[in-house]
This record gives structure tokens, C-alpha cells and sequence, in this order.
């Protein structure tokens, strides 16, 4: 019998074989057989090894966070951005109370609010959440455990693209749950079914101390009933904006040879990205991202839908 230095996997527990899956600066990465969970060891967050791991070229100069923060009004939103909202449009009262956690820049409050929703806004960075009260938004600095007790119950929460940064996103989300046991809780995290990585390299974003964790809908799916929630996972539609023609080369490449490993280098690309570009690039790629979704390649992140207990049990 041997002793397995590897650790077990914290949405499994104990009992389930976890492998190493590759090593990234001081990073382990290693990856769940029982629900694919992908985690790193260790997971903490410090600024000198964010520098080390991220110096020079970077990939987030290209996600666009700078121009969606300056001119959020305008800027076109993600498919699964859309879908988020359409579902909120379906399933909840317009005029609910919807806590967007880890706003942000406040893109999605400001979709809320046009869509007849109360947003509510928390985020721990204080000079978005200037700006956002300023115009005249629902937004305190803080995270779930400073919710601001005149604030109401949200009828829903959103979390998009946050678990995947948490070094205990379990804790998080049961520190949500716990406050608020009757509202929806919708998460979005980087899909397992992405464009990017069909392109057969992987972000140098989605690796720490950026993403500590991977996140595949069956590892998310037991982490939501852990917490009493009865989920639901959606793949949206690719967004035609996130296809580019150096990418529908890469893409047609990996088809042929399947690269694989940490990346070593990022291709720089311009911090600036054009409004107008991407709405043409919505008509353009619309049916290149048609036959890619037909090939099973979806939207850069996947959504999952809790609904909480108290709405799901009969009433006898
Ligand atoms: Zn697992």
C-alpha cells in the first residue's frame, strides 16, 4: 500500500484519486478523476507572484476589461452575458432586487437596470464602486460578509467570473448560501467547452495566480447541492466577437496536432478594442460560430443556475 502525497479533491472529499496535471512557476495543478475539478497547490494570492508569473506580455490587456469599464454603456455584452439576462427576464419578477457579486466595473448593473431589475452592486474595489455610486448605482466596497444590512434580500445573486479566482471558493459559496438560503445563485466560470481551448493552448490567464481553479459542470453541479441548491448548467452560444482570424487558423491547426502544456509566451494584442470592430465582427463570425457550435465549441464561459431548496420542495 502506498501513501498518496497528492491532495484530495475539496469538492469530492477524501476517497476520490486526484493526478498531477502540470506545473506552472511555483504552481501545482493538479486534476480530480471523480468530477474533473482542476485545482492548484497552493492557492494563495500574492502581488510579487502575480508579477512573476504575468511580467511582460499579458493576456488581459486583450480581454477587453479596460474598454468595458470605460465605456460599459456601449460595449457589446458576452453571449453568455445575454443569456444571464434573458434567464433573469424569464424566471424572476422585473423590479427584483439582483446582487451582482464582484460587479466590477458595473456592466452587468447597468444591463440590470436597463432591463427593469434593481441592481445591487458589491465589489472590493473601491474606485469602481466610486465611480458606480456616482452614477447613481446601488454599490458599497465589500463582499458578502459586509452586505449592507438596509440593502434588501436579493432575489437573485450573480458571481461571474469569480469563483475561479477564490483560493476557497467552497467556503465562499457556502458563506453565500448561508446568508441568503432563498435566492437564485448564478455563477459563470471559463467553460470546459471554449473556443480558446479548442484552439489547443490554454490562456495564460487561466492559470494562478490568476485561476486557482478549473471548473468542469459536474464539479460545479456537487458543489451546488452541497449547499442545498438544485443547479442547472447552460452552454451559451459562441460569441462571434471572440472568433479572430489568427484564432479560426489556431483552431483548424489543433485539429491536427493537439498542443498541450503551460504556455511559455502570450502574443501581446492592443489594449483598445473597437466598438464598432466587434460589432462587425458580430455579423461576420456569425456563422463561422454557427458551424463551430455545431462542432460542440461554446461561448468562453458556461453558466450554472442554482435554484434554491426552498423553491424546489413540494409543498406537502
Ligand atoms: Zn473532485
Amino acid at each position: 500500500m502506498s501513501y498518496s502525497i497528492y491532495p484530495s479533491c475539496f469538492i469530492c472529499g477524501t476517497g476520490k484519486s486526484v493526478s498531477l496535471f502540470e506545473r506552472f512557476g511555483k504552481y501545482t495543478i493538479y486534476s480530480c478523476v471523480g468530477c474533473g475539478l482542476q485545482f492548484s497547490e497552493p492557492r494563495d494570492y500574492d502581488s510579487h507572484s502575480y508579477d512573476e508569473a504575468f511580467q511582460g506580455d499579458n493576456d488581459f490587456s486583450s480581454l477587453g476589461y479596460i474598454a468595458r469599464l470605460s465605456s460599459f454603456q456601449t460595449y457589446p455584452l458576452y453571449n453568455f452575458e445575454r443569456f444571464i439576462l434573458r434567464w433573469l427576464r424569464c424566471s424572476v419578477p422585473r423590479g427584483s432586487f439582483v446582487l451582482d457579486l464582484g460587479c466590477g466595473g458595473g456592466v452587468m448593473l447597468y444591463h440590470l437596470r436597463r432591463r427593469g431589475f434593481q441592481p445591487l452592486g458589491l465589489d472590493v474595489t473601491p474606485s469602481s464602486i466610486q465611480r458606480l455610486q456616482e452614477q447613481g448605482f446601488t454599490a458599497a466596497v465589500g463582499s458578502i460578509d459586509s452586505y449592507p444590512s438596509d440593502w434588501p434580500e436579493p432575489v437573485a445573486i450573480l458571481m461571474l467570473e469569480v469563483l475561479e479566482h477564490l483560493p476557497d471558493p467552497v467556503d465562499f459559496i457556502r458563506r453565500v448560501a448561508t446568508r441568503f438560503p432563498r435566492s437564485y445563485l448564478i455563477v459563470s466560470v471559463p467553460s470546459s467547452r471554449r473556443f480558446t481551448l479548442w484552439r489547443g493552448t490554454r490562456e495564460v490567464g487561466d492559470y494562478p495566480p490568476h485561476h486557482f481553479t478549473r471548473w468542469t459542470p459536474k464539479a460545479l453541479t456537487t458543489l451546488f447541492k452541497n449547499y442545498g441548491y438544485t443547479p442547472r448548467v447552460f452552454f451559451p452560444f459562441l460569441s462571434p466577437q471572440n472568433i479572430s482570424g489568427s484564432g479560426i487558423g489556431m483552431f483548424v491547426f489543433s485539429l491536427f496536432r493537439k498542443q498541450s502544456g503551460a504556455p511559455t509566451t502570450s502574443s501581446q494584442k492592443p489594449i483598445r478594442l473597437d466598438i464598432r470592430l466587434i460589432r462587425l465582427k458580430q455579423v461576420l463570425f456569425l456563422p463561422i460560430a454557427a458551424i463551430l457550435h455545431l462542432l460542440g465549441v461554446r461561448d468562453i464561459s458556461m453558466v450554472v443556475v442554482g435554484t434554491p431548496s426552498f423553491l424546489t420542495t413540494d409543498n406537502d
